[in-house]
């Protein structure tokens, strides 16, 4: 409220005094205007100190331009004081309002991408930079020099002067419409009053020079200050909070603010090029350059972070479709591959076979010889069911506990029996000592089921199968396989089936 009131009085203050002296540029409703703007640049910078670290350097960029038009305005001030007879002050003047263009420009068409490579900071730097160059180049030749006579170079220079501005304001605007965050939008509202305000009273202000300027004519500059120093200390309106942009206007938006620096560089560099051809043709041929060079870069980068997301959800995948303990496929895992075998089997009549294999007596393996010992054992079982010459497509998972689950695709069930004896054998000879167990080692026994033509896709119910399986081989001694019943009957051998460990493993 005290600022409010500060200001109201410095704006007082500055018409009584330019109406007081009957001159705008008087030394007086100078300083009250330069008080304005530095207060305005203080109150910006205040902003900058509370906000956020991800929205500081915009708004540290806001108060570098005001600060630039306060030290533009500050020049202007001395020339009055001093008069200015080499012209190096008025030359000092043209370069800061040149200056200002490099905060302005940067805040207004960096993306401030958390992800964007270093290079293209570089590069967004270096061509802000140019346009205040080519900006400078372009008043000097036309306001000094042999130009300067011709009237028409200082409507030449004052429509470049609004196209700038113009754009600047616009691209604020715009920017506001893109952010997905209330903090930015709040940010470009600010930013696009101050830069609009600035550039409608630069294009007034401009035209009223021409004809000479009235006494009230330095009040106008006051205003888009003010504006600014009201917007950030009031509440912010309404519609900033409620408008939300889509992901893809929010993303458009920021992807093409970048072109708007090549954009005008490019169009600086044509307008330089009919003064001075050599240094606008290559301003122009820079600005296409280093804007396929920026794409290059993020592109490279877009490019990196696409292999490290591809890496880690490889990475995830198989840290979801792992059993921990043992490190082969887990239960999930075993689900969608004996589903997938089957739909297969069902559409090329290639059947498909499953193996459920059982520790014998582990639970008195654990408790003789300890858990430790127990997982162990779980993990050796698992190796060597693994590395039991299976094709690349037959999948070894752990069921859960001390059972395990074979996948055979396309496998008919003689196939499958012979698999279950290797599988018996493998484990034998581990040679596993169980202290309970009456061969004195480890031993599995293993169910088998093989899908035919009349199986449910549902993997419920071969798994239901093979286990049921798996309980007559476990009750028939263990150490052995067994098949399902409905394989029996099809294939027309006597129950129980051949599938004793002594029958299958050689001692
Ligand atoms: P059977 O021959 O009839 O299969 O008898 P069993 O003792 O092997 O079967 P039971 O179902 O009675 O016991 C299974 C045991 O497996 C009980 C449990 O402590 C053990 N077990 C299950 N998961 C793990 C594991 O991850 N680590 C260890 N160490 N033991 C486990
Ligand atoms: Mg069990
Ligand atoms: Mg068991």
């Amino acid at each position: 409220m005290r600022i409010a009131w500060a200001l109201v009085l410095l704006l007082m203050g500055h018409l009584v005094l330019a109406n007081w002296s009957g001159h705008a540029q008087d030394t007086w409703p100078q300083l009250t205007m330069l008080a304005v703007q530095g207060m305005a640049v203080w109150i910006v910078f205040l902003r900058f100190r509370r906000s956020t670290p991800l929205i500081k350097l915009p708004w540290l960029l806001l108060a570098l331009a005001a600060m630039m038009q306060v030290l533009w305005a500050a020049t202007n001030l001395l020339t009055t004081i001093l008069g200015d007879k080499g012209g190096y002050l008025t030359a000092i003047g043209v370069v800061i309002s040149g200056l200002y263009m490099i905060p302005a420009m940067f805040m207004v068409a960096r993306s401030f991408g958390q992800h964007e490579p270093r290079a293209v900071v570089v590069l967004d730097l270096i061509l802000s930079c140019l346009v205040a160059a080519l900006l400078y180049q372009l008043v000097t030749q036309l306001l000094s020099g042999p130009l300067a006579s011709n009237p028409s170079s200082i409507y030449v220079v004052i429509y470049h002067a609004d196209a700038v501005d113009f754009s600047l304001a616009a691209m604020a605007i715009l920017r506001m419409f893109g952010a997905r965050s209330f903090r930015w939008r709040y940010f470009y509202y600010a930013a696009s009053t101050y830069l609009l305000v600035n550039a409608i009273v630069a294009a007034v202000y401009n035209r009223v020079e021409l004809r000479g300027l009235p006494w009230w004519a330095g009040s106008m500059v006051d205003i888009p200050y003010v504006l600014l120093i009201l917007v950030i200390l009031r509440k912010p309106p309404r519609f900033l909070r409620a408008y939300h942009p889509s992901l893809g206007v929010s993303q458009t938006i920021a992807s093409f603010s970048p072109i708007m620096l090549s954009m005008m560089i490019l169009m600086l560099g044509i307008s330089v090029s009919r003064i001075s051809f050599i240094p606008g043709v290559l301003a122009a041929c820079v600005s296409v350059l280093f804007y396929g060079l920026r794409v290059a870069f993020i592109q490279s980068r877009h490019l990196d972070m696409q292999r490290a997301i591809d890496l880690s959800t490889w990475r995830l995948e198989q840290q979801v479709s792992r059993d921990p303990l043992t490190g082969i496929a887990n239960r999930a895992m075993l689900d969608k591959r004996l589903r997938d075998a089957l739909e297969e089997g069902q559409r090329s009549g290639g059947y498909c076979s499953l193996l459920m294999i059982d520790i014998d007596f582990f639970k008195q393996y654990n408790d003789s010889l300890g858990h430790v010992a127990g997982d162990a054992c779980l993990i050796k079982v698992a190796c060597a069911l693994s590395s039991s010459q299976l094709r690349l497509h037959d999948l070894v998972a752990r069921y859960g506990g001390e059972e395990f689950a074979v996948v055979l695709a396309d496998t008919p069930p003689d196939a499958a029996r012979e698999v279950a004896r290797r599988l018996i054998s493998s484990i034998e000879r581990l040679q596993i000592i169980h202290p309970v167990c009456a061969p004195g080692h480890v031993t599995v026994s293993v169910g088998i089921a093989t899908q035919t033509h009349e199986t449910a896709l549902d993997p419920r119910v071969l798994l239901d199968e093979a286990d049921r399986a798996l309980y007559r081989a476990k009750s028939n001694g263990r150490n052995r396989y067994e098949v399902a019943v409905h394989m029996l009957q099809g294939s027309q051998v006597e129950l129980p089936d051949a599938g004793r460990a002594n029958d299958a493993l050689p001692h």
